[in-house]
């Protein structure tokens, strides 16, 4: 895991890992949405994690994130008071995932 603009490693001790996750179920596979912000560049690296209903696994990373649009995310999963509930219903959770079929 590493930052999408300078390559550092967010896996290193000195780092704490995601800012925030979140969690949604989205027609029976369950996508994961980590954050991380990287405070030598100044933005965030979203890893997508989907564990598929077929069993397979599969991340993909985006990024760079402009601290912005990062921070509006970070903001929105934290109303949430269990994200990594892939079943929870929060408006929070809607909105997040407001693009997808949560189902
Ligand atoms: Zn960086
Ligand atoms: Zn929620």
């Amino acid at each position: 895991m590493q930052c999408s603009q300078c390559g550092r490693d967010f896996n290193r001790e000195d780092m704490t890992g995601p800012v925030a996750s979140i969690s949604g179920s989205i027609l029976g596979d369950e996508c994961i949405e980590s954050y991380y912000y990287c405070d030598c560049c100044g933005v965030y690296t979203v890893q997508v994690f989907w564990d598929l209903f077929s069993g397979e696994e599969s991340s993909s990373l985006h990024g760079p994130i402009l601290k912005a649009k990062g921070d509006a995310a970070v903001a929105l999963i934290r109303q949430c008071s269990m994200p990594w509930n892939k079943k929870c219903r929060c408006s929070a959770h809607l909105l997040y995932f407001k693009d997808s079929a949560l189902d």
